[in-house]
């Protein structure tokens, strides 16, 4: 076969992707590969063709093994011979499974890396060509990523102790240079075709909102999207309880997961999650690496994350299926200082020498500055994004808030000034709320006892607005001319001379009253489904929910939302057409073309 015939037969589609191609070429050719690509570009494909086409079983080695049941489950609907080993198998499952491999009934098998040091796992590679090694979320070998896994580590030994090396490709959506640079030395791979796809999601809208009540927004939200699915990242624990609690109060299908739960409850949510049970799962980022789920409809960040990295990793996880989905992040001031004492309390790696620490932690503290400006731009998000990870950038994409935004600039040099002469007046000793009260000319019994209030500068804002204040306030931070000190009080810096002395002027844009009213619009227009098959669609959905139930399998697995949305398009009523639809290949359509054909052919009929 074909790889082209294998992307058809098995997973229904008729070309590849962007870099898919080059990958899987290299990696038939014998070559090591090296493949970065951003979540939902279809890294999975890259090591699942070959390993169709390959003489013998290919090892997929995978960090997660609770998503492991899920990733076979779905090759085996599309027809793939696959297994995983974990701990979670018991003993009979697992003796019973390596027994079908040795006799070579499969073509892929799921590993857990912790698997391949045990000796009864390596009696396969005794008995079994394997002629590949795909090693996902390639990353974890890195200590300068996010998810360091030490039994990565031990994957070279295990590929140098196969009787014959098997060509090795990994692939991660991590693309930082020393991330890279440890994948190619510790999986020790050998000239490898590397592959940076560009990292935009053209289907991903990008939306940022600041000062604004973040809970009643994320129940607005999910209020007026009621059949979709999302995820709300929150940065505590006790954020996820209190979100969910008012989603769950509000009568919405929504769940929880962080690492304070226990972990039969953990796996319970995000069962439920992914088995369409609950459509909104609300989580500290614990949650999420390696879920497939394709129908992700929306991510919403009620804090702001401490990199790009991060944010662009749990946002991607919405719409890998390539249908619109929305990437919102709520921001406050307040998240600034809870990511500032998350990395002053995390005392990292302990093989680090202390300066080593100290430069890591100045690094992250420079991302958590680049994460606030994307979070307060007023520029293209997209643009922001492309740049941070070191593309060229999009100018204006026309799909996220700012670009949907009218803006007018705003002068605010003359408030900014007496802002910043008023935490020199008052000896740098204000917190942020006696700061307010003092240039509001409030009674506050602090002000009275550091005797501040009636002094010089008390009052000079007196008809300002709290919320036009903080904006300020937020702005002057953001930008260095003031900062936190000890106990949250706030200080001058360097550079705020430049605004006493009046040698710089500050403009800031602002939204004006047509925001809503275009973003509305813009998000009308790229509405997936006509409205007069959304019909066809809801019973498709039902049918497709039913048949998941009763193979205890996650919707998307039996086809994505995309598949089901262009079914409820097309409406195919013989098998031929029903081939002809993407992500049907032949194994699918002889299991479910009976399934879903009638409800269409009804449908039919009655309209
Ligand atoms: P990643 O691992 O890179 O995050 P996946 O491998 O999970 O992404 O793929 C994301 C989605 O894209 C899946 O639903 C997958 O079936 C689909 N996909 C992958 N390659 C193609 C292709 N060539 N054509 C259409 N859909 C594809």
């Amino acid at each position: 076969m074909t790889k082209e015939e294998v992307l058809k037969q098995y997973f229904g589609y008729d070309s590849f992707r962007e870099g898919q191609v080059e990958l899987i070429d290299a990696i038939l050719m014998g070559q090591d590969a090296l493949g970065i690509m951003p979540t939902g570009a279809g890294k999975s494909i890259c090591y699942q063709v070959p390993a169709m086409i390959l003489p013998g079983l290919t090892v997929v080695i995978s960090p997660l093994i609770s998503l492991m049941k899920d990733q076979v489950g779905a090759l085996n609907q599309a027809g793939i011979p696959a297994c995983y080993f974990n701990s979670s198998l018991s003993q009979h499952d697992y003796f019973e499974a390596m027994e079908r491999a040795k006799s070579g009934e499969y073509k892929i098998i799921y590993v857990a890396p912790e698997r391949l040091e045990i000796d009864s796992f390596l009696s396969i590679a005794e008995e079994c060509e394997i002629s590949f090694v795909a090693v996902d979320e390639a990353h974890c070998v890195s200590q300068w990523g996010q998810d360091f896994r030490p039994s990565y580590l031990k994957i070279h030994s295990f590929i140098s102790s196969l009787p014959k090396r098997p060509v090795v490709g990994a692939f991660t959506a991590t693309a930082t240079k020393r991330v890279m640079d440890d994948i190619v030395t510790y999986l020790h791979l050998v000239f490898p075709k590397t592959l940076v796809t560009g990292f935009d999601r053209p289907n991903l809208y990008f939306e940022t909102h600041q000062g604004i009540p973040k809970t009643e927004f994320v129940l607005n939200y999910v209020k007026s999207h009621p059949d979709s699915s999302g995820i709300v990242y929150c940065i505590s624990r006790k954020n996820v309880e209190k979100v969910c609690s008012a989603l769950c109060d509000a009568g919405l299908s929504a769940t929880r997961y962080h690492a304070g739960l226990s972990q039969e409850e953990r796996k319970h949510n995000q069962d439920a999650f992914i088995y369409g049970d609950k459509l909104v799962m609300v989580a500290t980022n614990a949650f999420g690496m390696g879920i497939d789920k394709s129908d992700v409809r929306f991510v919403i960040h009620h804090g702001m994350p401490k990199s790009l990295e991060a944010y662009y990793q749990e946002a991607g996880r919405a719409g890998r299926d390539g249908l619109k989905s929305d990437c919102i992040l709520l921001y406050s001031a307040q998240d600034v200082r809870t990511n500032q004492f998350l990395i002053d309390q995390n005392n990292g790696n302990p093989e680090l020498s202390d300066s080593e620490q100290d430069a890591i932690r100045s690094k992250e503290l420079e991302r958590l500055k680049l994460m606030t400006f994307y979070s307060t731009t007023t520029d293209c998000l997209r643009d922001y994004i492309l740049k941070y990870f070191g593309e060229s950038g999009c100018g204006r994409c026309n799909n996220c808030s700012n670009c949907l935004t009218q803006c007018e600039e705003i002068d605010i040099t003359n408030e900014a000034r007496k802002l910043v002469a008023c935490v020199a007046m008052t000896n740098q000793k204000c917190s942020q709320t006696m700061l307010f009260d003092f240039v509001r000319g409030l009674p506050d019994e602090k002000l009275d006892k550091f005797g501040f209030t009636g002094k010089k500068g008390y009052g000079c804002l007196k008809d300002m607005s709290q919320k036009r204040l903080k904006e300020i306030l937020d702005y002057l931070m953001r930008t260095g001319y003031l900062k936190t000190g000890d106990y949250y009080t706030i200080r001058l810096t360097e550079k705020s001379h430049d605004i006493l002395s009046e040698t710089v002027k500050l403009k800031v844009t602002k939204e004006s009253e047509k925001r809503t009213k275009t973003r509305e619009r813009a998000k009308k227009a790229s509405k997936t489904v006509s409205s007069e098959n959304r019909d066809l669609f809801e019973l498709l959905r039902q049918k497709r929910a039913e048949l998941a139930k009763a193979e205890k399998m996650p919707p998307y697995i039996i086809f994505s939302d995309k598949t089901l949305h262009e079914m409820a398009s097309e409406m195919p009523l013989t098998e031929k057409d029903f081939l002809n639809l993407s992500g049907v290949g032949a194994h699918k359509c002889e299991k479910y073309s009976g399934e879903f054909i009638p409800v269409i052919r009804k449908y039919v009929q009655e309209h």
